[in-house]
C-alpha cells in the first residue's frame, strides 16, 4: 500500500495529574522520533494529542481538592502541555477533550451509531446514593476489602493488596460522596454490541496485520480468542459528554468512548483539511500508545469506526510494555515514580538526555527497568565519552590543526580506512531508516552512537595530533570526512535528541535545511574552507551526588499506601473477630517465615509502642520496627526466639525502616506473646 499521507497519534494523557517517565517512554518519545524523522523526509505528517481530561477519577480528584473537574483538568492539561514542551515533543496540535470542538465531534459520532440503530439499550441495576441523588461508580463506592481487610478499598480494586473487586464484594460498602449506604437502582444504558465485530476484527488483525508487533498481536488474539461482549459506551455522571438522544438525562459518554475520538477533533482543531487524513484511504495511520491500551485501540475504537464508516482505520499500533522504576512498577497512587516536570526542574537542560536514556532502554518488547545509575551510566558512557567525545575532538583538532576551517579532502591520497568510514555512514544512515520505518527506535538509536564510536576508533587511528606538517594531506583528509561524519551525526541523532542536533548545526554554522533526511549518509555536506565555530561541550558529566540525590527523593516521596500510623502486631486481626476469607496454597506459600534470635531491643525515641529490634537470620541480621514496648521491656526480650515474616516489603516507621514483621498472640486480656519455636533452634530455619 503506498500512502500519500501519515497520521500519527499519541495516547491522550489523563489530566489527572502529571505525566511520567513511563509515559514518555512508552508513547511520547517514540512518536516523536518516528514523526521527526518523517518530517525530515519531507513527507506529509501530523503528529496529535491532547489531554484527556473526562472520566471517574477527575472528578474524584476534584471532590478530594474541593475543586471543580474543570478546575482539576485546567491545571493538569498546563502542567503535561509544558512538559512535552519542554521535551521537544513536536506535537502539531495538543488539544483537549472538554473543548467544544470535541464536545460536538464526540456527541455526533455517537448520534451517527445510534441513529443507525447500532447500540443495544440496556436497563440494569446500579449503586445510587440516595443522599446526592447519583449513581455511583464502581470507584465511588469504598468498603472493607474482603481480601485483606483494608478498610478504605474501592469497588473496582483495593489498592493495598492489588485485588480486582466488585462493589457488591465490599464488606460494609460506603458512597464516597455522602458516605451513606449506596442502594440499588435501575438505570438505562447504550451498549455497543463489540461481538458483532468479531469475525471482521478477526480477519482484519490476525490475518491481515500479522506485521504489528508480538506484544500487540498477542494481546489482540486472546481477546478475540476469548470472544467479545456488549459494552456500555454511557455512564451516569455530570462530568463528561452529554449522551445526545432522548431520554438520556444525567448520562455521559464513556470516556472511553470520548478519548479516542478525541484524536479526530484534535485534527479538526489543527487543520480544515482534517478529512484528507481521517477519512483519505491513502492515509497511514499510526497510535502509539502503552499496553494498557491495547484493547481500546486494536479492538473497541477500530470497532467504533467501522461502525461509523466514514474513517480510515490504524495501519500499525506500535505499544509498548512498561518501564519499571528501580525495580519496581510505577505506581501513581503510591508516588513511585519519575515525575517529567519534576525532571526538568532538577536537571534543566538535559531534556536530551532523559529521550536518550528512555530511548535507549525503551520497554519495546517487554518490560524494562529505569534505574538512576542506569541513566548515569549511558550519559557519561556514551553520550558524555562516545558521541561528545567524537564531536569535541574533530573540533579542537581542526582548530588546531586545520586553522578553524574545513580543510580539503585530498583524492589521490583517500586510502581504506577512509573508505571504510565514508562507507560506514552510507549504511548506517539505511539501517537507521529501516529501523524507524520499522518502529526499531532502539536498534535506530544504537545505530547512532555506533556511528560515532566508529568515528573514534578512525581518529585513533588516523592519530593527526601526531602527524609532522609535511604530512600536512593526511591531516586534512582525517579531519574533513570526521566533520562530514559529525554533519551526518547531527542528521541521523535529530529525531532522538533534537536539542542536541541545533546545537551542532550552531557548531557548524549550518541552517536546519542541512538535517532534511536526503542529505543523510552523504560526505560533501560542508564545504572545504568554510569556518566553524570554537568547540562547545554537548553533553555533561553527572556526578554521583545528583545520583544519590534522585535516590533519595524517589524514597523519600514514596506513599505507604497501608493505614500508616500502628505498628503490625496481631491486634488488629483479633479484632476482626471472624475468620478472614478462605486462601488457597498458593497464597500461604508467599510467605517466607523464619526463626530468628533477638539480638538488642531499643527504645524508639518519641513512640512510647515502638521497640527497635535487631534479629539475627542466620544468613543476615534485620532491624525490625515492632509495636510491643507496653508488653516487654528491651532487657526481657533479649536473646530470645521467634517467627518473622521474612518477605515483607520494608516499611519506615519513626524514620527507621522496618523489614519484616514478628509474629505474635494475644491473649484475652490483651498481653502480647511471642510465637516461637518449642525449643530454641537454628536460627533463620523455614517455618511451614
Ligand atoms: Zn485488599
Amino acid at each position: 500500500m503506498n500512502y500519500n499521507r501519515i497520521l500519527v497519534t499519541a495516547a491522550l494523557p489523563y489530566a489527572n495529574g502529571p505525566v511520567h517517565i513511563g509515559h514518555m517512554a512508552g508513547v511520547y518519545i517514540p512518536a516523536d522520533i518516528y514523526t521527526r524523522y518523517q518530517r525530515a523526509r519531507k513527507r506529509d505528517i501530523k503528529f496529535v494529542c491532547g489531554s484527556d481530561e473526562h472520566g471517574v477519577p477527575i472528578t474524584i480528584r476534584a471532590l478530594k481538592e474541593g475543586i471543580t473537574p474543570q478546575q482539576v483538568v485546567d491545571k493538569y492539561h498546563g502542567i503535561i502541555k509544558d512538559s512535552f514542551e519542554q521535551m521537544g515533543i513536536s506535537f502539531d496540535v495538543y488539544s483537549r477533550t472538554s473543548s467544544p470542538i470535541h464536545h460536538e465531534t464526540a456527541a455526533g459520532f455517537f448520534k451517527k451509531l445510534y441513529d443507525g440503530g447500532l447500540f443495544e439499550e440496556k436497563e440494569t441495576e446500579q449503586f445510587y446514593d440516595e443522599k446526592t441523588g447519583t449513581f455511583l461508580a464502581d470507584r465511588y463506592i469504598t468498603g472493607t476489602c474482603p481480601v485483606c481487610a483494608n478498610p478504605t478499598a474501592y469497588g473496582d480494586q483495593c489498592e493495598r493488596c492489588g485485588s480486582s473487586l466488585s462493589p457488591e464484594q465490599l464488606i460494609n460498602p460506603r458512597s464516597t460522596l455522602s458516605d451513606s449506604v449506596p442502594v440499588k437502582r435501575k438505570t438505562k444504558h447504550w451498549y455497543f454490541p463489540l461481538q458483532d465485530y468479531e469475525a471482521w476484527l478477526k480477519q482484519w488483525i490476525l490475518e491481515d496485520h500479522k506485521e504489528w508487533k508480538a506484544n500487540v498481536y498477542g494481546q489482540c488474539k486472546s481477546w478475540l480468542d476469548n470472544g467479545l461482549q456488549s459494552r456500555a459506551m454511557t455512564r451516569d455522571s455530570n462530568w463528561g459528554i452529554k449522551v445526545p438522544v432522548p431520554g438520556a438525562e444525567g448520562k455521559v459518554l464513556y470516556v472511553w468512548f470520548d478519548a479516542p475520538i478525541g484524536y479526530i477533533s484534535a485534527t479538526k482543531e489543527l487543520t480544515d483539511k482534517w478529512s484528507d487524513y481521517w477519512c483519505g484511504q491513502d492515509t497511514k495511520l499510526v497510535h502509539f500508545i502503552g499496553k494498557d491500551n491495547i484493547v481500546f485501540h486494536c479492538i473497541i475504537f477500530p470497532a467504533m469506526l467501522k461502525a461509523h464508516g466514514n474513517f480510515v482505520l490504524p495501519d500499525n499500533v506500535p505499544a509498548n510494555e512498561f518501564l519499571n522504576i528501580e525495580g519496581e512498577k510505577v505506581s501513581t497512587s503510591r508516588n513511585w515514580a519519575v515525575w517529567v516536570d519534576e525532571y526538568l526542574n532538577d536537571f534543566p537542560g538535559c531534556e536530551d538526555v532523559l529521550r536518550y536514556v528512555l530511548c535507549a532502554n525503551a520497554p519495546e518488547t517487554k518490560d524494562n527497568d529505569f534505574t538512576w545509575k542506569d541513566f548515569q551510566d549511558r550519559n557519561n558512557s556514551e553520550l558524555v565519552s562516545i558521541f561528545g567525545n567524537f564531536v569535541n575532538r574533530t573540533f579542537v583538532l581542526m582548530h588546531k590543526l586545520c586553522g578553524s576551517k574545513v580543510p580539503p579532502l585530498h583524492a589521490e591520497i583517500v586510502d581504506d580506512d577512509d573508505k571504510w568510514l565514508i562507507e560506514e555512514i552510507e549504511s548506517t544512515s539505511k539501517r537507521v531508516e529501516e529501523n524507524i520505518e520499522n518502529y526499531k527506535f532502539r536498534d535506530a538509536l544504537f545505530e547512532v552512537i555506533d556511528l560515532s564510536r566508529k568515528g573514534n576508533q578512525y581518529l585513533q587511528k588516523k592519530e593527526p595530533w601526531k602527524k609532522t606538517k609535511d604530512q600536512q594531506k593526511q591531516i586534512d583528509n582525517a579531519l574533513h570526512l570526521c566533520l562530514q561524519l559529525t554533519a551526518n551525526l547531527a542528521i541521523l541523532i535529530h529525531p532522538f535528541l533534537p536539542t542536541t542536533a541545533k546545537k551542532m548545526l550552531r557548531l557548524m554554522k549550518v541552517v536546519e535545511k542541512m538535517l532534511d533526511w536526503e542529505n543523510a549518509g552523504k560526505v560533501k555536506l560542508l564545504s572545504t574552507g568554510y569556518s566553524l565555530r570554537p568547540p562547545e561541550l554537548l553533553f555533561r558529566k553527572i556526578e554521583d551526588a545528583e545520583i544519590a540525590a534522585q535516590i533519595e527523593k524517589l524514597k523519600a516521596g514514596l506513599i505507604k499506601t497501608e493505614t500508616p500510623t500502628e505498628p503490625q502486631n496481631g491486634k488488629q486481626i483479633m479484632e476482626n473477630a471472624a475468620l478472614k476469607p478462605e486462601i488457597v496454597f498458593d497464597d500461604f506459600a508467599k510467605i517466607d517465615l523464619r526463626t530468628g534470635t533477638i539480638l538488642s531491643a531499643d527504645k524508639v525515641a518519641k513512640a512510647d509502642k515502638l521497640l527497635k529490634l535487631e534479629i539475627d537470620l542466620g544468613f543476615e541480621k534485620r532491624t525490625i520496627v515492632s509495636g510491643i514496648a507496653l508488653h516487654f521491656s528491651p532487657e526481657e526480650i533479649i536473646g530470645k526466639q521467634v517467627v518473622v515474616v521474612a518477605n515483607l516489603a520494608p516499611r519506615k516507621m519513626r524514620g527507621i525502616e522496618s523489614n519484616g514483621m514478628i509474629l505474635m498472640a494475644e491473649d484475652k486480656d490483651g498481653k502480647l506473646h511471642f510465637v516461637k519455636p518449642e525449643n530454641n533452634i537454628d536460627a533463620g530455619a523455614g517455618v511451614s
